[in-house]
Order: structure tokens, then sequence, then C-alpha cells
């Protein structure tokens, strides 16, 4: 059976990839000296070390054939690994934001609030559970009576209002900066002798977003009072006591300091770009006080789903874009600026090791989700099947591509609901991987694990690391290059098949 090699990503090649494995053995050791041979908590370890895997066609894959012209592909296995691995995370902000838009969000005016916090909350709601729970039940506290107000001022009768919270770990230079993208219906539903009816909040002031703003930080403050102990006997930084390698960690990728180098423990280096006259009113839905911040000005209307499906992949992006990833001499990678900062700063430059750092502090805490949905979008409200878009529409229209595989002949699309790995790049990218070029289908026929079938079969198709003729046998490069639009900015490149978990 002829195979052929489909133009795979090379993670191996990438500079996020190439700074993990070069500085990895490094940072182990410090963590371990500074952390009596603790060294750094299992999740983080284990996070680095399956994302060194990620994409590898040497720790397995899978084969799959294509049902008419008889070629064959083979796709390496995935990681699955949060915050650290841009592609896998780029396939989870793909899945989810297809879930909620055909599942979750029904076509209301969506509003987006960034509520962002100073160096001191971040670094505690990088660790501190229960207090980032406590913090964020307090913002959306608010934000409910927001609504709620509006809404009662509009009609009277018991509104609710309904959100999706993503905590986003990250900002544009990758530094630890844990915030919130709230993502809230704009109105509320009310009962009406007709039914659950969606009421629009009236146009936003900024005085309705100082309002929120106050009332936020009042309650927040509460909670940090409540949660974060100010005595000599249980000091606030438990965590550098418990895991000092953990908190150096994250205060290093929270202040973006150099770690190595002459300049070690000074800021980053930066670049400026040209100072643009292109003056903004600033502030427009914006408040910002004491280092906390809450932007409110992004809305998405009630028939704009594809704006909306912008939006949607917007928050749930990766860390780390690899495109706007620079290597420009050993020790110094450019890191783009997707927005730029204040001051026309466009770039920032790190070393390896501090791009290392920065990506695992994005490594979330283990079953903590990073999603919450509120109101009437929880998922035991009582009119959550009333407010989530028509589930029989959704059924007809959805066509959820089944995954074969030749593992204990089971379908293992079937048990499952989340989309397939095809039909995630097919939303990526517009083309479906399983389309073979010749008009066929492909099936997933095998998933190869054992190391001397890897082997074989790789050196057979000449993709075995020592083979000299690796260029010649990739697809055509533009083939390579996603649509460049605002979804392709998070997504790296080809993923894995979602199905299989490859066992080491
Ligand atoms: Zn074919
Ligand atoms: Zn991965």
């Amino acid at each position: 059976m002829p195979t052929i090699r489909y133009q795979r990503r090379t993670p191996e090649q990438s500079v996020l990839y190439l700074a993990v494995r070069d500085e990895w053995p490094a940072v182990r050791a410090l963590a371990r000296q500074a952390n009596a041979e603790d060294g750094l908590p299992a999740f983080i370890e284990q996070a680095a070390a399956q994302f060194l895997r990620c994409g590898i066609l040497q720790h397995g894959f899978v084969r799959a054939v294509c049902d008419r012209c008889k070629q064959s592909i083979v796709v390496a296995f995935s990681c699955k690994q949060r915050g650290i691995c841009n592609s896998c995370d780029g396939k989870r902000m793909t899945e989810v934001a297809v879930h909620w838009l055909d599942e979750v969000i029904a076509p209301v005016p969506i509003r987006q609030w960034v509520i962002t916090f100073p160096f001191e909350v971040r670094y505690l709601l990088a660790w501190n559970a229960p207090l980032r729970s406590a913090v964020l039940g307090a913002f959306m506290r608010a934000l409910q009576a927001h609504y709620k107000r509006q809404a009662i001022a509009d009609c009277g009768r018991d509104p609710r209002y309904g959100a999706i919270s993503v905590a986003q770990r990250f900002d544009g230079a990758v530094r630890l900066n844990v915030h919130w993208h709230i993502l809230a219906a704009d109105g509320a539903w009310v009962k009406t002798p007709e039914g659950l009816t969606f009421l629009p909040a009236p146009p936003l002031q900024q005085a309705d977003v100082e309002a929120v703003f106050a009332d936020a930080l009042r309650r927040i403050a509460r909670q940090l009072v409540r949660l974060v102990p100010d005595r000599d006997d249980e000091p606030q930084d438990r965590l550098s006591q418990r895991q000092p390698a953990l908190a150096a960690l994250f205060r290093n990728a929270m202040l973006g300091n150099q770690t190595t180098g002459k300049d070690a423990g000074k800021p980053q280096h930066v670049e400026f770009g040209k100072i643009r006259l292109d003056i903004k009113p600033h502030g427009r839905n914006c408040a910002q006080a004491h280092g906390y911040s809450l932007h409110a000005n992004t809305r998405v209307g009630e028939l704009a789903r594809g704006d909306l499906e912008k939006l949607l992949r917007y928050v749930c992006r990766p860390a780390i874009a690899a495109h706007r990833l620079e290597q420009l001499d050993a020790q110094t990678i450019r890191i783009s600026l997707k927005n730029e900062w204040s001051g026309g700063v466009t770039a920032v430059h790190v070393s390896p090791r501090d791009l290392l750092i920065r990506a695992l502090a994005q490594v979330p805490l283990p079953r903590k989700p990073s999603i919450r949905y509120h109101g009437n979008l929880a998922p035991n409200a009582a009119d959550r099947p009333l407010v989530v878009p028509d589930a029989a529409k959704v059924k007809a229209g959805c066509k959820r591509t089944k995954v074969k595989t030749c593992r204990d002949d089971e379908t293992v699309a079937q048990a499952s609901t989340r989309m397939s790995w095809a039909e995630c790049q097919k939303r990526a990218f517009l083309w479906d991987v399983l389309d073979c070029p010749c008009g066929g289908r492909r099936t997933v026929i095998a998933a190869v694990q054992d190391r001397a079938e890897i082997e074989r079969i790789l050196k057979h198709l000449r993709l075995w690391p020592d083979s000299e003729d690796i260029t010649a046998i990739r697809g055509p490069p533009e083939l390579l290059d996603p649509p460049d639009d605002e979804a392709s900015d998070a997504w790296d490149a080809f993923d894995d098949p979602q199905p299989l978990e490859w066992t080491a």
C-alpha cells in the first residue's frame, strides 16, 4: 500500500519546543535544589515531559488510508497538555468555541467584560484556588446585580442573567497574569405570559461600567480580607513555604524579569515601534483603580454569529502563539505583541529559559476549571434548556464525523460528544484532513505505538530522524498556512486525533 506523508507540523523545529527541550533539564535541576529535591509539582513536570512528545512521530502515530486511492498518511499523537502546548490548546479553543456557538449561546447580544488585577492579587490568584473562586464569585455578583437592575427598571418581574467566565493566565508577552474574560448575555431573561423572553440591555454608559466596577471592588476586597491572612502565625504567601520552587517560578513569570545572563534580575528588554497618531478616545466603557481594571466596550449583536465565533476563539486562545515567537540568536527570542503596549512597545526579548519559565507558569492547577457557567447558563439552572440554542435545530445541522480506529474495534467518537479531530481541523482550516486530494475519504486504520514497529515504518517512509531526505516528502508548503484571519492567530498548526491516547 503506498503511503504519503501529508504536511505534518514539525513541532521539533519550533522556537518553543527547542526552548523547552534545551532549558528544561537545567530549570528542573534548579527547582530541585530550591525545594529539597522535590522540585516543581508533578503536574508541571508532567506537562513539560508530555509536551516534548507532542506531535513527534517517533513517539507513535496513527495511519489513515484513503478509501479510493488507497494512499495512507501518518499523524503523530498529541499531548493534550494545557497551558504549555499551543497546538493542543489551539484544538481545545476550536472545540470550545464551536460548542458554545452551537449548543450554549442562543442568538442574544453578548458583551465581553474583562477584569484585571494588580500584581499582588495576580500572584495569589495563580495558586490559591479558593481565593480565585471567591474573587470570581464576587465579580459575578456585581455583574448580575447590574443586569438585574436594568431589567427591573425596564419591566420588573424576577429577571435572570447568564454568562460564561474564562480565566486566562497570560498577557501578550506570556507573563503570568491571571484575569477573566466574561461573556455575558447583554440583557436579562424575564418570565412573561408568552414564556421566557430576553430583554436586551439599554446602551452601556460609562457610569454603568464605573458602578459595576465600584461594586465589584467592594465585594472583591471583602473576599481578600476574608481569605488572605494578615497574621504572623499564618503568612500570606503560603506557597513560598510549601512549594518554594513553584513560588519562584510564578514570581519570575509574573514580573517578566530576566533570569539568566548579565542582566539577570532586571526587567525584560522591550522593542519600540513607530509612534502612531491614530489617537482613539481613551477609556470608553473602561474603568481603572488601584491596579484593577474593567473593560466592557466589546459587544457583539445577536445576528453577528461570525463575529461572535471570533470573540469566542479570542477568549479561549492559547497562551503562546507560535508565529509570534522568533529566535534572534541563541540567547534571545523575540515575542511580538498582539496588541501594542503603552509607550509604543511592540515586542519583548526573552531568553529561552525565561520563555520556558513563562510557559510553565501557564500550566493551570489540575482539576481546576478555567471555564465556568453562570446564571441561566449554569448547568443546573432550571431555565437553561429554554435559553440555549434550539437543540433540535442544532442536531439537524450538526454532522459529527465519526473517527473509526482499529483499537479494540471501537468507534471511539461514539462514546464522546466532543468534536472529532478532523472536524476541528475543518473548522479551523476550512479543509478536512480526512479528505484525500484524490476526492476519496480517509479512515484511521491503525494506532502504532510499539517502538519497533514505529521505527520500522518511519524508516520505510524515510521519516526516521537519521533520514537525509525528510523535506522531499513533505506536502506543498501552501497547505501549511491556515487562512490568515483572527482565528488563525491562535491556532498554530495541525493537531492529532483526539480520541486516541498514546501510551508511553
Ligand atoms: Zn485518495
Ligand atoms: Zn500537545
